[in-house]
């Protein structure tokens, strides 16, 4: 495997960074988890526009344009023949001192990464994800703000840590206000009556790509969709509880904290979305030659 590290394709073995990079002293940096299908990278350019973002919100100069920055992500598929894969962009903050002092790395570190996928296994898309709600509360806004997608995790690394030790995959994490956010890698939709809401990013959910995504091709097909404010009351009686993610794409919950959701397994509005969304990245994104 090639790996991309600042204009250079390496191989695997050689790709390396300083062990002074404040990507790795202090979690300094932003990420994207991108996907290719079918010979095209998925909204790359939503892609490289919040990276920018969030570089943005951290005071972090990527330095490089942001047309190189998608021409690195084609460049570094090409180079290890991807047409369905997925694509880790990172940019740490770069070498610097043992102090926190960001202004003194003087060059950020732009690292490209693709791979296979690795996806849950296929059966919990036809059965449905069993959840938890953890204790782990989202990151609240004025501390790290979960709109950032930073390279510090550890907040959902802990409601991970949770949701493995209550023997499930995945969770719900709720604000400080006790409002559902998002889960740990995803975010969350709950429908009833045919009507689709999702948390707005002020709960504290990331604007995922993949939420977009479905949201638009469900107001096409006729169905209201909304951002609004959830508890887990709305999640217990919800018809159906979904998560949207790079990775995950849709998957049906058909239990959260043990209760089931809807008919047990993943509902209709579920599998209609699933279906469409798995046609329209099929035949949309930036194509790899
Ligand atoms: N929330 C969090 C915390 C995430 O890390 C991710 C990405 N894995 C998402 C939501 C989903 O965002 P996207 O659809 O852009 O992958």
């Amino acid at each position: 495997m090639k790996v991309y590290i600042n204009g250079k394709l390496v191989d695997e073995k050689d790709a390396k960074i300083s062990v002074f990079d404040h990507g790795l002293l202090y979690g300094d940096g932003v990420f994207e988890g991108i996907r290719a299908y079918n010979g095209r990278v998925f909204k790359l350019e939503d892609h490289v526009r919040r990276l920018f973002r969030s570089a943005k919100a951290i005071a972090l100069d990527i330095q490089v344009p942001r047309e190189d920055i998608s021409a690195a992500v084609i460049e570094t598929c090409n180079a290890n023949g991807i047409r369905d894969g997925y694509i880790r962009l990172v940019v740490t903050r770069g070498v610097g001192t043992l102090g926190l002092n960001p202004y003194q790395c003087e060059h950020s570190q732009v690292i490209v990464i693709a791979s296979a996928i690795q996806l849950y296994p296929v059966e919990l898309y036809e059965e449905g994800l069993s959840i938890v709600t953890v204790g782990t509360m989202r990151n609240h806004a004025e501390a790290i703000n979960p709109r950032i997608k930073s390279l510090n995790y550890l907040n959902n690394v802990l409601a991970k840590v949770e949701a493995i030790n209550s023997g499930v995959m995945e969770c719900i994490m709720l604000n400080p206000q006790g409002f559902v956010a998002e889960a740990s890698g995803d975010n969350v939709f709950a429908v009833r009556d045919g009507v689709l809401t999702t948390p707005p990013c002020w709960c504290g959910a990331l604007e995922g790509i993949t939420r977009a995504t479905v949201m638009e091709l469900a107001a096409e097909r006729g169905f209201t969709v909304r951002e609004d404010v959830l508890t887990r009351y709305d999640l217990y009686t919800a018809d159906e509880v979904f998560l949207t993610g790079t990775a995950a794409e849709i998957i049906g919950v058909t239990t959260i904290d043990r209760r089931s959701i809807g008919e047990g397994q993943p509902g209709p509005v579920t599998r209609e979305l699933s279906e469409r969304f798995h046609a329209y990245v099929r035949e949309n994104g930036t194509p790899i030659k």
